[in-house]
């Protein structure tokens, strides 16, 4: 097999159906799958795949240097406002070379638990002081290097950062790092960043409707469209948003970004957490998809979104893990039916294959890829589940997906294939065989610390 082609055997493969397929041949060349065929013989020479195999997750929401605050925020911090104090701490303290690491260890992290692309919300963009690099986006090229150099696509969606709540208060502190002035100064430096690696491209984002002032959404909306850009917005995460929002605009979030021509299929809205009914059937009724975050919103005490409702109302579903309190896109999908279910005491809201495209295919549009799906033509990512673990053990007796989908961890994920190369091999990563060590390390030195101090 030489490195432009690939064939591959899964003993299960979802190809998109209601159940897995078996004995699935799927042929790759030049990084794009050629063909599919289910219920075939393994040729020689093949790469076998046992378990159930899958298009590669796509993260669509990361914030990657999150992950050096998990497990440091879970006594004493009450609310969303004070673990935000405690993740500013860490976004004072980056510089190039330390969000690299950072960003690379936890990529490979990702990597490791089947994510093939990941959606990085970046608004970490200056200097300590605030001031530009010389390079303007040296920490979107940090970030791309440490994804591409593990393998992975990234979509940086560059975030347009700019006021300190929805009254227009300046930035001040560490928040000076995500200012570029003004929406213009923002596109300017997004024009002029062109990642070389086939596995990066951009996107842009809105960080919230405290964030950005009104009148700048369309101007930002139009940008993006006009630079075929895919457009994310941090949407109605806390009540208290919803609050000032109101008092402000005596509009809701949804309704204000409406306005202005936000939403629609290019467009996604993160968290989605606290909506009125009117706002559910504006995002169904526009095609916008829904990025949600389930253990994050839970980490952080955000309240359980209308997920179920929006999807029914029209959005797509995708997820992401945010904050990175954990990392396990499985644990994402189920977690919008499995909370539904607490909320609502009815089961069985969203049919399997649902929960499984809201982890491939949903998730590759929503951050522009031609991904996630098993096809001939599509990029070549894969994932494959050991059905031997003993989360996984009876899978074969039953419905392979439904059991992978509600009881896998990361743990479980032995290959991840990305543009037909393998990345992860006997769930190991190639490229970076100890990702626990060069975690610990990266952590520490974004913290400031000794590693393991
Ligand atoms: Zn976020």
């Amino acid at each position: 097999m030489s490195a432009d082609t690939l064939t591959v055997h899964a003993e299960l493969a979802w190809l998109g159906g209601q159940t897995a397929e078996r004995d699935v041949l799927i042929e790759a060349r030049d990084g794009r799958f050629t063909t599919v065929t289910p219920g075939a013989a393994a040729p020689a020479g093949a790469l076998r795949l046992p378990g159930l195999t899958l298009p590669g997750l796509v993260n669509t929401h990361s914030h990657v240097f999150h992950r050096a605050i998990r497990g440091h925020t879970q006594s004493g911090v009450a609310d969303f406002w004070a673990w935000r104090d405690l993740m500013y701490g860490v976004a004072a303290r980056l510089d190039p070379d330390t969000l690299y690491r950072l960003a690379a260890a936890t990529y490979a992290e990702m990597a490791l638990s089947g994510i093939t692309s990941v959606g990085e919300f970046h608004y970490l963009h200056h200097d300590l002081d605030g001031r530009p690099y010389a390079d303007p986006n040296e920490l979107s090229h940090a970030v791309i290097r440490a994804a591409t150099d593990v393998g992975i696509r990234i979509t940086v969606l560059d975030t347009c950062y700019l006021q300190g709540d929805v009254t227009g208060t300046p930035l001040a502190g560490v928040q000076r790092r995500f200012d570029d002035g003004s929406w213009q100064g923002w596109a300017r430096r997004v024009e002029a960043l062109r990642p070389s690696s086939p596995l990066a491209r951009v996107g842009a984002a809105i960080h919230s409707v405290r964030a950005v002032p009104h009148l700048a959404f369309g101007p930002i909306a139009e940008f993006a469209a006009d630079q075929q850009l895919p457009l994310h917005v941090h949407l109605s995460e806390q009540p208290a948003e919803n609050q000032a929002c109101l008092a402000h605009y005596n509009r809701t979030p949804t309704e204000l970004l409406a306005d202005a021509g936000v939403w629609s299929s290019a467009a996604t809205a993160v968290h989605a957490t606290h909506l009125t009914d009117a706002d559910i059937a504006a995002l169904g009724a526009s095609g916008t998809s829904i990025s949600m975050c389930c253990t994050t919103e839970r980490d952080l005490a955000d309240g359980v979104g209308p997920a179920v409702a929006l999807h029914a109302a029209g959005s797509p579903l995708c997820v992401g893990s945010d904050a990175h309190s954990v990392i396990d896109l499985w644990e994402e999908g189920r977690a919008i039916e499995l909370d539904e279910r607490l909320v609502s005491g009815i089961r069985g809201h969203l049919p399997v294959p649902v929960i499984a495209e809201a982890l491939t295919g949903s998730g590759a549009a929503s951050i522009g890829w031609d991904a996630g799906r098993i096809e001939a033509g599509a990029l070549a990512d894969l994932v494959t589940v050991a059905l031997d673990s003993p989360r996984t053990a009876g899978a074969r007796s039953g419905d392979a997906l439904a059991h992978v989908l509600f009881a896998a961890t990361a743990a479980d994920v032995r290959t991840v294939i990305v543009g037909g190369r393998q990345i992860v091999r006997e769930g190991t990563h190639l490229h970076l065989p100890e990702v626990g060590a060069e975690l610990e390390a990266a952590v520490a030195s974004a913290l400031g610390r000794a590693a393991g101090s």
